[in-house]
C-alpha cells in the first residue's frame, strides 16, 4: 500500500448474476474504487485501501446489490458507527412501534430481540413497552457500551447457531428487529436462516431498512457504501423471504434518513394474508426491474456532482469558507465521488467522540467537534447528514449560530435559507 493512495486488488471478482434468484443483472451506478466509508483514517497520510462499489440491478427480482462484497471481518474489524443520540430517531421508533402495536404484531407480552442491536436504542425505547428485550450485535466494542447501559446484549452474528443459542437460553422470541443491517450482510440468507430456530409460530420479523424507490427517487446515491450489499424494495426481499421459509404480510414507509421501509415478514405456515398495504407499495414498484427506471437518478446524480463542485469552487473563489457537517459513511461517499477535498472543504463537524482528530479516508478532511466548529463557524455548512437536517440547523441556531448558511447536496444542490 503506498500513503495516501488508493490501492485495490484487481483481480477482485465482480458478481453478475443476482445472488438472491440468479437471474442477470445490469449496472447502474459505478462508483469506481472507493475506501471504507466507516474506516476514517488516523492521519492524512494513512495508507487508504479502497474496493470497487458499483451497484447492479436484478431483471428478475429487482434486487439491487454491489458486484463486489468486501469481506466482512474486513468492513467490521473497526467498525465505530454509533447510533447517535437524536430526537428524530425516537420519534421514529415510537412511530414503528405504534404502526406494529396498531396492527397487532407487538404487544406488552412481546419478548423481543434485535439484531445488529448496536449499543441498544431501540431496545432501551421499547423496554418500559414490552415483556422482555435482548440485543444481538457482532462488535465487541459497540456491545461493552450497549451493556453499560443495561441492554442485555450477545457479541455475535446472528446466524442459524447463534439463534440456536437464544432460542435454548431465552426461547422464542415474538417480534424479531433488524434494523439497517439487513443491506449490511453478504448472504441475508444467514439471517433468516436463524429465523426460524427463534421466532415464535405467530411472531413478526421487523425487517428495516433505506427504501430503494426513495433512493433512486431522491436521488440519495450516496446511500452507496461498501457496508450497503443490498438496496431493497418489496419485490427484492419478497423473493428473499420466500426462499427462506417467510412472506411478506406488512409494510410502513417513513421519511426519517430519506426514506425508510419497515417490512413485517411472518413464517410461510402463518396464516396471515398481506396486508393491503403491501400490494399497493409492489404496485408502485413495476418497472424497478428495468434499466430505463433508473435513467434519471444516474442523470442527476451527475448533474448534481457538476452542480455541487461549481458552487464549492465558485464559493471558495469568493473567499467563503466551507465545512461538511457529519462524517457519516454518506460523507465518505459524496465527498470521494464528488472529488471533495480539504483544500475546498478543511473540516466535517461530527458529534461522535470516537471521530474527532480522524480523517474522512482519501479526502482527508479533519472530523472536528462541533465544539471546535463553533469557536469559529464557517460561512457554509455541506451537510453530509441531510437526513438530520433540520435537527443539525435547529442545533447551529440554538447554540447562538445565525451566520452560516447550509447547503444540501441533493436531490437538487441548493442553498438552504434556514
Ligand atoms: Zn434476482
Amino acid at each position: 500500500m503506498q500513503m495516501g493512495q488508493p490501492v485495490c486488488d484487481s483481480d477482485m471478482e465482480l458478481e453478475q448474476h443476482c445472488r438472491s434468484c440468479g437471474g442477470s443483472t445490469f449496472e447502474l451506478l459505478n462508483l469506481g474504487d472507493q475506501p471504507l466509508a466507516n474506516n476514517l483514517s488516523l492521519s492524512p497520510g494513512a495508507p487508504v485501501e479502497t474496493f470497487p462499489l458499483a451497484v447492479r440491478v436484478c431483471d428478475r427480482c429487482s434486487l439491487a446489490q454491489l458486484s463486489y462484497c468486501v469481506d466482512k471481518e474486513v468492513l467490521y474489524s473497526d467498525y465505530n458507527y454509533v447510533t447517535p443520540e437524536s430526537v428524530e430517531l425516537t420519534r421514529h421508533y415510537g412511530e414503528v412501534y405504534d404502526f406494529l402495536r396498531e396492527n397487532g404484531h407487538i404487544g406488552p407480552e412481546s419478548m423481543v430481540l434485535d439484531i445488529g442491536s448496536n449499543i441498544g436504542r431501540l431496545l432501551e425505547f421499547l423496554k418500559p413497552r414490552v415483556k422482555s428485550v435482548l440485543g444481538i450485535d457482532p462488535a465487541q466494542n459497540i456491545v461493552d457500551l450497549a451493556i453499560d447501559r443495561h441492554i442485555p446484549t450477545f457479541c455475535r452474528f446472528f446466524n442459524e447457531a447463534s439463534a440456536r443459542e437464544i432460542d435454548e437460553a431465552f426461547g422464542k422470541q415474538d417480534a424479531i428487529f433488524a434494523r439497517h443491517c439487513f443491506a449490511h450482510n453478504e448472504d441475508p440468507g444467514q439471517i433468516l436462516a436463524g429465523i426460524p430456530q427463534v421466532l415464535a409460530p405467530e411472531g413478526v420479523m421487523v425487517i428495516e431498512n433505506a427504501y430503494f424507490r426513495d433512493t433512486v427517487e431522491k436521488c440519495e446515491f450516496d446511500q452507496i457504501y461498501h457496508e450497503h450489499m443490498y438496496y431493497y424494495n418489496l419485490r427484492g426481499l419478497g423473493g428473499i423471504l420466500q426462499s427462506h421459509g417467510l412472506k411478506l404480510v406488512d409494510a410502513h414507509h417513513s421519511d426519517v434518513h430519506g426514506g425508510t421501509i419497515v417490512f413485517v415478514a411472518k413464517l410461510a405456515a402463518s396464516p396471515t394474508e398481506p396486508s393491503g398495504r403491501v400490494r399497493d407499495y409492489l404496485a408502485s414498484e413495476a418497472g424497478m426491474h428495468r434499466p430505463e427506471y433508473y435513467e434519471r437518478f444516474v442523470s442527476q446524480t451527475w448533474r448534481n456532482r457538476n452542480a455541487l463542485r461549481h458552487l464549492v469552487d465558485e464559493l471558495h473563489a469568493e473567499g467563503k469558507t466551507i465545512h461538511a457537517y457529519g462524517a457519516s459513511a454518506k460523507a465518505t461517499t459524496l465527498l470521494n465521488y464528488y472529488g471533495i477535498t480539504a483544500a475546498q472543504v478543511p473540516f466535517v463537524v461530527d458529534f461522535t467522540p470516537e471521530k474527532i482528530g480522524k480523517y474522512v479516508p482519501l479526502a482527508n478532511i479533519q472530523v472536528i467537534s462541533e465544539e471546535e466548529a463553533a469557536k469559529d463557524p464557517p460561512d457554509y455548512y455541506l451537510l453530509t447528514i441531510w437526513n438530520y437536517r433540520d435537527e443539525v440547523i435547529r442545533k447551529v441556531r440554538a447554540a447562538g449560530n445565525t451566520r452560516t448558511r447550509f447547503i444540501l447536496p441533493h436531490p437538487d444542490v441548493e442553498i438552504v435559507e434556514a
